[in-house]
């Protein structure tokens, strides 16, 4: 394994010429705008394909890396109707509360008698469930029995599989997973994302959640439309503006202050598990790529595609906050002064992929 060449993930130009319109990437109505300027054509294409095929596609990132992000802003532009997200450790919590349920306990276990086939007894099993911690992985003849049960419930969609592959042995039962879930003829591609650490420790360390709504804001990259300022600690925060909340403080979550050192050794297993997926044959890859040198910006990308870092600074006399915001820049894991891009180029990028994966 060590002797594995690293990937090189390319850089995906989205420019197209100096005078092209800017779009504000946070507007929606301009993102679709967006979308249909960089990739009209493309998003045409798979929507046709769509109308009568499917697709499977595992996605393989580092966590945090942006694969739900991605994948659901791939949904919603090209066909939300006909592609579906499915993620495996929401799957993983909906058990739990299965097993909560008295009812749907029975039901639950029932099923797992008459098709869990493996190593375990069906007591140990349920006590694997259970007890779980979220380092242990559930065996993986669980997990395919349960996203098969789960998958046959659904209409037939296009899907984007999240948290499968999860670990090196179970690569190889990805390449059989669309005959096991009734997909055969259906068309399979692996999608690995490439996002640099230094990106994941921010998103980390300065993640902001309402303690009401649990919604999840960033203070330095995703802020909300309010922000406030505590005179007596000297500190910015966000305030909740979701419209079903009320305003509430933001605050970061137990242990986010670590930042990537609380998940390294998980980085380091996702890492070796996009290497082991990238040497398959036999099924097409796309490579995205979450960020670009800040020297080869200008020729490969738009100003507007790059996410903003913000800042704030207070106004003690009119006691208001002040939202600035500047380019961000980072360190790549090649030690390169980089950009990181907004989710919505890495998505046209994914889309032009997708396309020639799909041979349209
Ligand atoms: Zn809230």
């Amino acid at each position: 394994m060590n002797s594995m060449k690293k990937i090189q993930f390319p850089l995906f130009k989205t420019k197209r010429n100096n005078s092209s319109p800017k779009f504000n990437l946070l507007d929606p109505q301009e993102q679709k705008a967006y979308f249909q300027f960089k990739a009209g054509p493309e998003i045409e294409k798979l929507r046709r394909y769509l109308r009568k095929n499917t697709f499977i596609a595992y996605l393989l990132g580092k966590k945090n890396s942006g694969k739900g992000t991605y994948s659901k802003m791939f949904a919603e532009v090209v066909a939300p109707d006909k592609i579906e997200h499915f993620s495996v450790g929401d799957m993983i919590r909906e058990v739990d509360k299965e097993l909560r349920d008295k009812e749907r306990r029975k039901e639950l276990i029932s099923f797992l008698e008459r098709n869990y086939r493996g190593f375990f007894s069906l007591e140990e099993i349920i006590k694997k469930l259970e007890k779980r911690d979220t380092s242990t992985l559930l065996p993986t003849e669980l997990i395919l029995t349960l996203i098969k049960r789960e998958i046959s419930k659904r209409e037939k969609k296009a899907l984007f599989i999240d948290g499968f592959p999860r670990d090196l042995d179970q690569v190889s039962f990805a390449l059989f997973f669309r005959d096991l879930i009734g997909y055969r003829e259906d068309p399979d591609v692996f999608i690995l994302i490439n996002v640099p650490e230094s990106v994941i420790d921010e998103r980390i360390k300065w993640r902001r959640v309402c303690p009401i709504c649990q919604t999840s804001r960033n203070l330095k990259l995703l802020p909300t439309s309010k922000v406030g300022y505590d005179e007596e600690k000297k500190e910015f925060y966000l305030i909740c503006d979701n419209p079903n909340c009320q305003g509430e403080r933001m605050v970061p979550k137990e242990g986010d202050e670590l930042g990537i050192e609380a998940i390294r050794e998980r980085l380091r297993k996702d890492e070796q598990l996009i290497q082991y997926a990238y040497s398959l044959y036999g099924i097409p890859k796309i490579l995205l790529r979450n960020s670009i040198p800040v020297e080869k910006a200008k020729d490969y990308i738009d100003d507007y595609e790059i996410t903003p870092e913000y800042y704030y600074e207070w106004d003690s006399i009119r006691k208001e906050v002040k939202v600035k915001e500047r380019l961000w820049k980072i360190t790549d894991d090649e030690g390169v002064l980089s950009y990181s891009l907004l989710p919505p180029p890495v998505v046209v990028s994914l889309i032009f992929q997708m396309v020639k994966a799909l041979s349209l």
